[in-house]
């Protein structure tokens, strides 16, 4: 996808749970080239807005365009197989498989998915072929040497890891990182972030919630600030450290 192109469009999404509304007529875009940063204090509706794109919840109202396509209503593996791939704010991975069929796991799992599968011809891969990008996506996330390793032995920050390694597996054209530094070392950190530099200057476009602010502002090229389940403002890294309403919902006003 050429740089600067719009990947991702979210448009006044609104989704209460009962009468709470954890996402309240938010809007922004993610383009293809890009790092944009999600963030805000515990509750604001970050992870609610990850579900929503990926197809986890569905919105109560607004849209979400991927690619020039709607996709508020489709289903979580329709909107995987799109090009869509994202971790969880926990780490989700079956601690006795090792970390190698950990990620080819989700790999098979994304090339079941029917429609969308057969124009990517990954209904023609073969296990091998699997299993080699399984292998190369652990190579960039830095844990080749682990590959046998059970996955429930690895440390936190390697699990971690391992959930970017599954998510990298298809090619993503869109990747969505639920707080990918948390518990990470500060040689792991300063990895991830290389990592993320490298795709996203292959074009790929990145939204991340994160809570380390250091790892953010050095990292994103927009930041979005949710505050409540709304967007609260949004900009480049500079402006975003000295708005004064983003500093008054951090330091408490
Ligand atoms: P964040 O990721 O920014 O910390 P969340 O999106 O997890 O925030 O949550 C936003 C609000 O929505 C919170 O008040 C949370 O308790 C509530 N919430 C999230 N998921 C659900 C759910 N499945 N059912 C009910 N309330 C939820
Ligand atoms: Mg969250």
């Amino acid at each position: 996808t050429a740089k600067g192109t719009a990947l991702l469009d979210v448009q006044g999404v609104r989704k209460t749970f009962g009468g709470l509304v954890a996402v309240d007529n938010v809007s922004f875009q993610v383009k293809a080239g890009e790092v944009v940063g999600l963030i805000g204090p515990n509750g604001a509706g970050k992870s609610t807005t990850f579900n929503l794109v990926t197809g986890l919840l569905h919105a109560n109202d607004g849209t979400v365009s991927f690619m020039g396509q709607r996709i508020e209503t489709q289903t979580s593996r329709d909107i995987a197989a799109m090009g869509v791939a994202r971790t969880f704010q926990h780490v989700k991975l079956i601690p006795n498989m090792t970390v190698l069929d950990n990620v080819a796991l989700g790999a098979h799992l994304r090339a079941d998915v029917g429609v969308v599968s057969a124009t990517l011809h990954t209904d023609r891969r073969t296990e091998a072929s699997i299993l080699q990008e399984a292998a190369h996506a652990l190579k960039r996330v830095g844990l080749e040497e682990h590959m046998y390793t059970e996955a429930g032995n690895l440390a936190l920050g390697q699990q971690r890891l391992l959930e970017i390694a599954r998510a990298l597996c298809c090619d993503p054209v869109l990747l969505l990182l639920d707080e990918p530094a948390a518990g990470l070392r500060a040689f792991e950190k300063e990895a991830l972030a290389q990592l993320l530099s490298s795709l996203r200057d292959e074009g790929m476009g990145i939204l991340i919630v994160e809570h380390d602010m250091e790892f953010v502002m050095q990292l994103t090229d927009h930041i979005v600030v949710m505050v409540f389940g709304q967007k609260i403002a949004e900009g480049p890294p500079a402006t975003i450290q000295t708005n004064p309403a983003v500093l008054e919902a951090y330091l408490g006003g």
